[in-house]
């Protein structure tokens, strides 16, 4: 049984004071809840004010990066042993915006999933294609060599959790229906199988993420192999986030 799993990447946004009152009010709202996980993951600045404020209750948290080695002359950026030290549960690791914007490759993105597992920190994988890519009809040729080239290698049982993020729906208002994205989740779960096997491939958590809104997560989390989101601009408001995560179970 997959636990759903919803999670708020806040990119760059919110100061600490508003980091703050975010999670005070959305820890307060969640309550004591166990049928679904939620986790946050802030930027840096503000992890060790939110897990303040969301320690010992039921909100994880998480980063939205983490370099691949412990330490060293590596300006800029942060470790993953780092956000261990701050209690983060799991990591973002390979988001669309990363590979876009940053350089990371499959390459890059596999070293810093090993590292985040060594570490402790559960990583949260993106994979995904481009508009061209989906409309070049090459959606499972990417995903397949972001999962066999960036998921490779990995402790089978280190409980990654995967993010299918169709690129041409994240931040555009343009969501995947529910049949395509099920599609793509199922091809990954196969393809994870093909890496780990059957058991690992039927209990690893594949999120999908992409404008997912209040309106829209019913359908998407009534598909068979979508676990949860992986949630940017919807998650920035506690009152939408919240929506989302108590989606109607199907
Ligand atoms: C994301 O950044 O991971 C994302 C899915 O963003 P949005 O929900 O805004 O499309």
């Amino acid at each position: 049984m997959r636990k759903p799993l919803m999670a708020g990447n806040w990119k760059m946004h919110k100061t600490v004071e508003e980091a703050r009152t975010f999670a005070r009010a959305l820890r307060a709202a969640v309550g004591a809840a166990t049928d679904r996980e939620v986790v946050v993951c802030p930027p840096f600045t503000a992890i060790f004010a939110v897990a303040q404020e969301l320690a010992g209750g039921p909100i994880a948290w998480g980063g939205q990066n983490a370099h691949w080695q412990t330490h060293g002359a590596f300006t800029g950026e942060i470790s993953a042993l780092m956000l261990k030290d701050l209690g983060c549960r799991y990591v973002i690791i390979g988001h669309s915006e990363r590979r876009q914007y940053f350089g990371e490759t499959d390459e890059t993105v596999r070293r810093r999933l090993q590292a985040s597992i060594a570490a402790g920190v559960i990583p949260i994988a993106c994979v995904g294609e481009t508009l061209a890519q989906r409309e070049a009809g090459q959606t499972f040729a990417v995903v397949e060599r972001q999962v066999k080239t960036g998921l490779q290698g990995l402790a089978p049982d280190a409980g990654i959790v995967i993010a299918y993020e169709p690129v041409w729906a994240i931040g555009t208002g343009k969501t995947a229906t529910p049949a395509q994205a099920q599609e793509v989740h199922a091809f990954i779960r196969e393809e994870f199988g093909k890496l780990y096997g059957g058991a690992a491939a039927a209990a690893v958590r594949i999120l999908y993420g992409g404008s997912v809104k209040p309106d829209n997560v019913g359908a998407l989390m009534a598909q068979n192999d979508i676990d949860g989101g992986l949630v940017g601009g919807a998650c920035l408001d506690v009152e939408s986030f919240l929506k989302i995560v108590r989606y109607p179970v199907p």
